[in-house]
């Protein structure tokens, strides 16, 4: 009995030594889409602003498939070591109705270290698209049931979220098109290969102000500030009633990284979060930096679990599952 105590005390200070030496080595940020889309972007800014606080290398990692899911499984198997850490969006809260064999339970298998931002969406499509507005883009809607295509970053993610949303809301159904991310989904939206999509400020501001795509409408309630975006009406005001989606990211750890690590990389998040730098690029591209009080392990688990209750029966009603 007392060697075992011996090796849990000895391991126990080898562990709160490597902690508080931590980090030793660059820390990888998981981001669970394609390179160059609006998460990658988050993540790309994020790690730079966090980089000096935590005192150390940080690398990003594009672990894209599965609308975010293969990311997710990779970190919640990683080890709990603190580096290797995700970036994730509102995926981790939809893909528990979606996917039957998750490898992984959202709310167990992973240490939460606080919420990000918060970015509004909108609705935009292929720069040949023959409508000048919304009202015009309704009519070719209609004009063309049976030969719209939707692109989509997979089941779950964003894009698909809000796709569904606006297929129920216009009582129109669309052939969607998965890709590993928003980032590839645009390319082909450019190039005219898929009619519309629904996607993150962070990904559209830049392409809508230049004239790379049409963009009709916002999905917040709120009509946006941003001068690419700011004479969109929402899509409440063109007649969707209630059509309200707004995305978050939130940073993740695998279960049991130990206390110390967490504390430090939540610490640093805060930090990160009020560098100027970072603000400037999250205004640019639309995004809100959620307030201190929700940059913290407990609101961030309370928040996707709300997410969790509110998308689950959305998704139900919608019928769409993968396994
Ligand atoms: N915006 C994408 C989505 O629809 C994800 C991405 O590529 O970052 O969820």
């Amino acid at each position: 009995m007392k060697r075992l105590l011996t090796a849990v005390t000895l391991a126990t200070m080898a562990l709160g030594a490597s902690a508080q030496n931590y980090p030793e080595k660059p820390i990888t940020i998981v981001v669970p889409f394609a390179a160059g889309g609006p998460t990658d972007k988050v993540a790309r800014d994020l790690a730079e602003a966090i980089r000096k606080p935590l005192g150390g290398q940080v690398i990003i990692e594009n672990v894209a498939g599965a609308g975010g899911t293969l990311g997710h499984t990779k970190v919640a198997k990683a080890g709990a070591d603190g580096y290797t850490l995700l970036l994730a969006h509102v995926a981790m809260a939809t893909a528990p109705a979606l996917y039957r064999k998750l490898q992984y339970d959202a709310l167990n298998d992973f240490e939460y270290l606080g919420l990000v931002n918060e970015v509004p969406m909108t609705l935009i499509a292929r720069p040949t698209m023959p409508a000048a507005n919304y009202g015009e883009l309704a009519k070719w809607l209609d004009a063309n049931k049976g030969k719209i295509n939707l692109a989509n970053a997979g089941l779950g993610s964003a894009s698909h979220l809000c796709g569904l949303l606006f297929q129920q809301s216009t009582k129109i159904d669309m052939t969607t098109v998965p890709y590993k991310g928003t980032g590839p989904a645009m390319t082909d939206l450019i190039g005219g290969q898929v009619d519309l999509m629904c996607d993150q400020t962070t990904n559209t501001t830049g392409q809508i102000s230049g004239g790379k795509v049409k963009a009709y409408a916002v999905t917040t309630t709120k009509r946006l500030t941003g001068e690419a975006v700011k004479n969109l009406p929402t899509l409440n005001e063109v007649g969707l009633k209630g059509f309200n989606v707004t995305i978050w990211h939130g940073l993740y750890a695998p279960k049991n990284t130990p206390k110390p690590v967490l504390d430090k990389v939540n610490a640093a998040l805060k930090t990160a979060l009020k560098d100027a730098q970072f603000i400037k690029n999250q205004e640019a591209l639309g995004a809100d930096i959620v307030d201190d009080g929700r940059v913290n392990p407990a609101e961030h688990k309370k928040f996707v679990e709300a997410e969790i209750a509110k998308w689950g029966p959305v998704i139900k009603a919608a019928g769409q599952y993968a396994d």
